[in-house]
């Protein structure tokens, strides 16, 4: 590795995979980066967990697009049949004119003959605040509607529509570095230690110093080893569970009566729906004991300060928002938002997907969860954007909500949507039930994909625009914290790739928007004038500080914990809302007899375009893998390491067996990372009503050894 003396530069920016947002510094030597060390950053204090550590040098691969890409006249049928490395018979090189003239031109075409509705867009929680903003601007101004969403449809969708109903805000109500003036914790759905794996030491701190850590999960995550508590329930049962600790705490009288009249509305709906929901009553549906559900409802209502981690075990399920509501409502009813070391955090998954989501990336809100189907708020947001048509056609588009991510997919099976603009979103791997999505993408007319591989969804595109990683991009990011952070390019972009933002605008230019942004600093500054949340917190003082947002005075870094003094709703008032046991959308049947359940590993980020080409990172986890309980496996007749075949009502893939004593004995946990084995081929696209997120952990399975086959 050398000394500081052997780099040629050292850039400070932010890690590119997870929520947690690790602050950390790039070593560079001949314009590659050769080394990354963990920087005092609010969420890291200078920790990285191996994906920060080693996974940076995927930005060299010789996959990288460098050139724009045309796909050839004589171009095989559109399907997932290119090879990364000999893409010539599928695609042409063209030189960034022809390409963007290519790419507006087709999209222009489709405005023309049918109308703004046929085009939509997925942008990208990789991408920055600023990159995030002019994309769902581009969508709206462009083509006049709100269809446009990103990967938080299939992440914490559900928990957002559940903050805002009750709480009036989709953001975390604390920092999860509050931990340390907790001393309870309730961590459910989420894996940490593989997914947030540098939050996952300030919680392993929490308990070292003798906080209690309740931990939830049908799967035995890794947390368990420190928790005081640990409730391996049935799958899908979370709100039955939920419902039946609350139960307790109202029976024994628990509750913070004192907090629930001054801070909350609807409890007494909320008391007398819980009625029905006793742990006799609940044990056989949530696999958990009476006596352990009493007991965590008393250490949970009897913590001085506490706080409630989730992830998306509670929200990829068509009853994710009501998982959520029973989150909140145990922590309003027990008083534990608003003060230090209490809260409701949900870990962010995606490293910028707070930052996209505030952005106005997503169908039914502008920037700042302002819904679109509000005057005012529109009004002022065309206020600020002006006639960028520069004949007025541009300065007005639809208050209806637009359509989120399967939703879109649908229309364009339909034939409805006949084109899409995808900057750095990978549908063809990441959607539920990806026949179906594979499909759609096929019968677009015309697809226009700008990322920095030439991924999955890239297979169905008719142009490619090369574009750059997080390491070479200038701008901000906000983390699960509520932390804004300035990104900073170590290196620039290879060959001819660009910046998104950059890309973005040249295309909003010949879609006929006269936009003019010199510098990612004026992006931010508009971006600014449309987001209150962002008041306070100027690009000035992003240049040597991470301010977390709400900021209440140009020298406030900014608040950890929100809402000590009441929720931004009308009355100032929190609200209980009583969430009923729903089924998942199918269970497990004589064809069908186990849950699967998808998820991601500590060294593989979603889709792996990324993780799967660095050099550590796939070598540490080369190969698609399944995990069962060993006792699963020896009845099945499989060893570890043989190859099982795993059948939903969706399709079939053939993956790895691995042995895990985690997992319960009727589920397998499949990782989604794995194009050769690709586990949303089988997953179930029902939807959650409110958040519109995919049923991702709930999928009846057929298991057998390939023998059997
Ligand atoms: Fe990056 Fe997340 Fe690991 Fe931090 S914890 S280094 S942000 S992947």
């Amino acid at each position: 590795i050398g000394d500081r003396a052997d780099f040629d530069s050292e850039t400070e920016t932010v890690c590119p995979f997870c929520g947690v947002g690790c602050k950390l510094s790039l070593k560079v030597k001949d314009s590659q980066i050769k080394y990354v060390e963990g920087l005092n950053g609010p969420a890291n204090e200078n920790r990285l967990c191996v994906k920060g550590r080693f996974g940076y040098d995927y930005i060299h691969h010789s996959h990288r697009l460098t050139k724009p890409l045309i796909r050839r006249e004589d171009a095989p049928p559109k399907g997932l049949n290119v090879d990364p490395q000999n893409w010539q018979t599928h695609f042409r090189e063209a030189e960034w004119d022809e390409a963007m003239a290519f790419a507006a031109g087709g999209l222009g075409k489709l405005r023309q003959a049918h109308g703004g509705q046929s085009v939509a867009g997925f942008g990208s929680a990789k991408c920055t605040n600023e990159e995030a903003y002019l994309f769902q601007k581009l969508i709206r101004q462009a083509f006049r509607h709100n269809n446009v969403d990103h990967c938080t449809r299939l992440c914490h969708a559900s928990s957002v529509s559940a903050l805002i109903e009750n709480v009036g805000s989709g953001a975390v109500t604390a920092t999860f570095n509050q931990i340390e003036n907790a001393d309870v914790a309730i961590i459910i759905g989420a894996n940490p230690v593989e997914n947030h794996p540098v939050a996952a030491t300030f919680f392993k701190q929490f308990t070292k110093r003798g906080g209690k850590l309740i931990v939830m999960d049908p799967r035995g995550v890794g947390m368990r080893r420190f928790a005081s508590h640990m409730l391996q329930f049935r799958p899908g049962a979370d709100v039955s569970m939920l419902n039946a600790i609350m139960h307790v705490i109202v029976e024994e009288g628990l509750y913070d009566e004192q907090y629930i009249q001054a801070y909350t509305e609807n409890w007494e709906a909320e008391k007398a729906h819980l009625k029905d929901f006793s742990p006799e009553a609940m044990a056989p549906i949530c696999g958990i004991e009476p006596d352990v559900l009493r007991d965590v409802a008393r250490t949970f209502a009897g913590a001085q300060a506490a706080m409630i981690f989730w992830g998306m075990g509670v929200s990829q399920h068509i009853h994710g928002t009501d998982n959520s509501r029973c989150l909140i409502s145990l922590a309003l009813m027990c008083g534990q938002v608003g003060r230090p070391g209490t809260g409701l955090h949900p870990l962010r998954g995606q490293n910028n997907v707070q930052g996209a989501s505030d952005a106005g990336l997503i169908p039914m809100f502008l920037p700042d969860y302002l819904s679109v189907e509000n005057t005012e708020y529109r009004d002022k947001v065309i206020g600020i954007w002006g006639d960028n048509g520069g004949d007025g056609w541009a300065a007005d588009w639809s208050d209806k909500k637009g359509l989120t991510v399967t939703e879109i997919i649908d229309q364009i099976y339909d034939r409805n949507i006949k084109g899409m603009y995808i900057q750095g979103e990978n549908p063809a791997m990441s959607d539920p039930d990806l026949d179906h999505a594979r499909a759609a993408l096929s019968r677009l007319e015309h697809l226009v994909v700008q990322d920095i591989f030439l991924t999955e969804t890239a297979n169905y595109a008719d142009v490619i625009l090369p574009a750059s990683a997080l390491y070479e991009k200038n701008g901000t990011v906000s983390n699960t914290n509520r932390q804004v952070q300035r990104v900073r390019p170590a290196v620039p972009p290879p060959g001819d790739a660009r910046e998104d933002w950059l890309i973005t605008i040249d295309l909003a230019q010949r879609l006929g928007l006269n936009w003019q942004y010199d510098h990612v600093s004026q992006v931010y500054d508009e971006m600014a004038l449309t987001m209150p949340s962002l008041d306070n917190i100027t690009w000035e003082r992003l240049k040597t500080q991470t301010v977390t947002y709400p900021s209440l005075s140009p020298e406030d870094p900014g608040q950890a914990v929100v809402f000590g003094d009441g929720f931004p709703r009308a009355g100032g008032r929190a609200k209980f809302t009583p969430a009923s046991v729903i089924a998942p959308d199918e269970v497990p049947d004589a064809e069908y007899p186990m849950i699967m359940t998808t998820g991601r590993q500590l060294e593989h980020w979603h889709t792996g375009s990324m993780t799967r080409r660095s050099k550590v990172l796939d070598g540490v986890e080369p190969e698609a893998n399944a995990s069962l309980h060993p006792k699963t496996l020896r009845r099945l007749g499989v060893e570890p390491g043989e190859m099982i075949r795993l059948t939903t009502r969706r399709g079939s893939i053939t993956i790895m067996a691995r042995a895990d004593r985690a997992v319960a004995e009727d589920m397998v946990f499949v990782p989604f990372a794995y194009v050769e084995a690709a586990a949303n081929i089988l997953t179930n696209p029902a939807i959650d009503p409110y958040g519109k997120i995919p049923e991702f952990k709930f999928s009846a399975v057929r298991v057998e050894p390939m023998t059997a086959a």
